[in-house]
């Protein structure tokens, strides 16, 4: 896959676009999960993912000048250098687990159904749920709304033009790849975009064009894509000229949990000059600014990482 700066777009700040411009590529996805499983070598994850060396490398480096890998030296008679994740990296452990849900809701993946998350102060096997701190309501996307917060400004981005990787990340070999139809869904600059903007309520080409500054053969790709993943749907709305809405699929409103982990992520790790929150977003059923968490299913406590084991055929897989 290669990549080419060519100009810059404004886009209305958006801490979900700040997250995606860091991590959101497949790869960076990926490389994190190897990480959080203690494959931290180049060779290790080079094997593991399947990926080119060039690629691999240029994503490693890219990750710690956004913060998220540290890398550590040879130690202990090894020349080669390790990988780590950082307190920001480690912040993604949220997004990790809404994402772990919408595979298990939504995919049969063999490498998931053989592990197992258990809860250990209720020592259950467990869903992980996202829940308003201020309700306890499950947080769904229909009763959310947005207001502009005081970092609402508009961003200056690099547009670049991807060509897409050869290799579908269904095909990657790692077996740590947990959510990968998620990474294969939202681990692209536009379809993460088009996904964001649905939660927004745009449903129509135009209204996708005039957000995002992508030629129109790149924005149908994409949207062809999404209808085929069964995250969008295409419903009539006029017959002559025949012109289609995109509305968000019970499966595309699934992916909402994992969106706002990632936007609460964006707004703590990706505000570079501390204005503040560019977006403000409102929980209606309790009418306070919604601060998501994830809660067990069977005890409702609130998730932390040190208190959940990940079992793989019953062995004990935590790193
Ligand atoms: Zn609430
Ligand atoms: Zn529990």
């Amino acid at each position: 896959m290669t990549e080419a700066t060519v100009g810059e777009f404004t886009t209305r700040a958006s801490s979900i676009n700040r997250a995606l411009d860091q991590i959101g590529d497949k790869w960076c996805l990926l490389i994190i999960q190897e990480v959080l499983w203690g494959i931290n070598s180049f060779n290790e994850m080079m094997a593991a993912m399947g990926v080119s060396r060039g690629v691999l490398s240029n994503r490693l480096k890219w990750l710690q000048e956004v913060g998220c890998l540290r890398r550590e030296e040879g130690v202990a008679g090894s020349h080669r250098p390790r990988y780590h994740l950082t307190s920001k990296s480690i912040a993604l452990y949220d997004c990790a687990m809404m994402a772990i849900t919408w595979e298990r809701d939504w995919y049969q993946t063999p490498a998931l159904d053989r592990v197992e998350l258990v809860h250990l102060p209720c020592a259950k096997p467990f869903v992980a749920q996202l829940r308003c701190a201020c309700c306890d309501a499950l947080v769904c996307l229909r009763d959310v709304s947005y207001q502009p917060g005081p970092g609402a400004t508009r961003d200056v981005r690099e547009k670049k033009v991807r060509r897409r990787s050869s290799i579908a990340i269904t095909e990657v070999r790692s077996e740590h790849a947990l959510y990968r139809n998620l990474i294969n869904v939202v681990g692209d600059r536009w379809t993460s975009n088009l996904i964001a903007l649905s939660f927004h309520g745009l449903t129509r080409f135009e209204q996708f064009h005039q957000e995002l500054p992508v030629a129109t053969n790149i924005l149908s790709d994409r949207l062809k894509l999404l209808v085929e993943e069964g995250v969008l749907e295409q419903v009539v709305y006029q017959q002559r000229p025949l012109r289609y809405e995109y509305h968000l699929t019970e499966k595309g409103q699934g992916l909402f949990p994992w969106f706002l982990t990632l936007l609460q992520w964006g707004d703590t790790w990706c505000d570079p000059q501390g204005r503040g929150k560019p977006m403000q977003v409102t929980h209606n059923p309790c009418g306070e600014q919604l601060q998501a968490q994830v809660h067990c299913s069977e005890c409702h406590g609130v998730l932390k990482a040190h208190e959940v084991r990940f079992t793989l055929d019953g062995e004990d897989m935590n790193p």
